[in-house]
């Protein structure tokens, strides 16, 4: 174990904790906990949202949260979960990122995403992607093949090809949903965003790591880009204090550094994770602009938003495992 956390153990584990040693595998009675959230954007609107669709969208956040947690459970790396429960999320059509992605003014999808290591710090992001299949993979190997943090449009689309990250012609991102949102949007010039994804993970070494993705906006100007691959607007993790993923307007999320917002209430101020997340997306944030879901070192889960519904999922060591949708 890279990392021994005494002060946040529960007095069992506490007691188990072979601090420093990282040799011997952890037996039962020795695992720390793990917790899981997923997100699956927060501009859902009750009118606008079919049964059908709903249950669809939460079948799909079942899914995912099960792949998640299997993985946490069986010891598997905070990030390559929150890499893994995406990249699933990426490749569903029903929500706005990777193959379900928005369109832009022109009728094209730009793609951003990031992710980000609580043990280090280190982060990767990937902006205005317009043939990566899975642009949080991209966002990893930004972070562990470059020295760079964030790497937008063409120069993005050929590192994906460079490093082997699979790319694909860009009609892979039509979904006849998202022309007609388009359609919708052009006719009324409002614009519409929603089913961003996003996870937070606490592993069993005590590792927090964050990842976000999303088309962006329908009808954003072209090379418009978000929150979701800002670090410290949509997406933040660090061991000291939580992991954070956003979903909402992405321009106030970049205008108040919510993420980071968050992790410093709890840094500095000494607030729950629950306290801070509430405080941002309720006091600083405007009614309507998003929510986040956010995990702390000690596997404490916030999802809090100011919008009709966020998709949400979370799951965690004690057995818990929920969606929901609404308030
Ligand atoms: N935050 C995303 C963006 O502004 C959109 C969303 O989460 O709905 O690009």
């Amino acid at each position: 174990m890279p990392q021994c956390r005494l002060a946040v153990l529960a007095p069992l584990v506490v007691l188990a904790c072979a601090c420093g040693s990282g040799s011997a595998p952890p037996t039962e009675s020795t695992r720390l906990p793990w917790a899981l959230a997923i997100h699956g954007g927060a501009g859902v609107v009750r009118s606008e949202v079919t049964a059908e669709h709903e249950r669809s969208a939460r079948a799909s956040l079942e899914r995912v949260l099960d792949v998640g947690a299997r993985m946490l459970d069986g010891g598997a790396d905070s990030l390559d979960v929150v890499e893994a429960v995406v990249r699933e999320l990426e490749d569903d059509p029903l929500f706005n990122a990777g193959r379900g992605a928005v369109f832009n003014a022109s009728g094209e999808s730009e793609l951003d995403a990031s992710i980000m290591d609580g043990r280090t710090r280190a982060c990767g992001a990937v902006a205005a992607v317009r043939t990566v299949r899975n642009p949080v993979s991209l966002a990893r190997r930004v972070m562990e093949r470059t020295p760079h943090v964030l790497i937008a449009g063409t120069g993005a689309d050929r590192l994906a090809a460079e490093l082997g990250v699979e790319t694909v012609d860009p009609g892979w991102f039509f979904t006849e949903r998202r022309w007609q949102a388009l359609e919708r949007f052009r006719a009324r010039a409002r614009a519409q965003g929603g089913g961003t994804v996003g996870a937070v993970a606490l592993d069993r070494r005590g590792n927090l790591a964050a990842a976000t993705s999303t088309g962006g906006t329908t009808g954003k100007l072209p090379g418009r880009v978000g929150d979701s691959p800002i670090v410290g607007a949509g997406t933040w993790a660090d061991n000291a204090t939580c992991a954070v993923s956003g979903t909402g307007r992405g321009e106030e999320f970049i205008r108040h550094a919510v993420a980071h917002s968050i992790a410093v209430r709890i840094e500095l101020g000494g607030a729950s994770v629950e306290r801070a997340a509430e405080d941002v997306v309720r006091g600083t944030l405007q009614p309507g602009d998003g929510g986040v879901i956010a995990i702390d070192r000690n596997g404490r889960i916030a999802m809090v938003f100011n919008t009709e519904g966020m998709y949400r999922g979370a799951a965690d060591a004690s057995g818990r495992s929920e969606v929901a949708v609404w308030e």
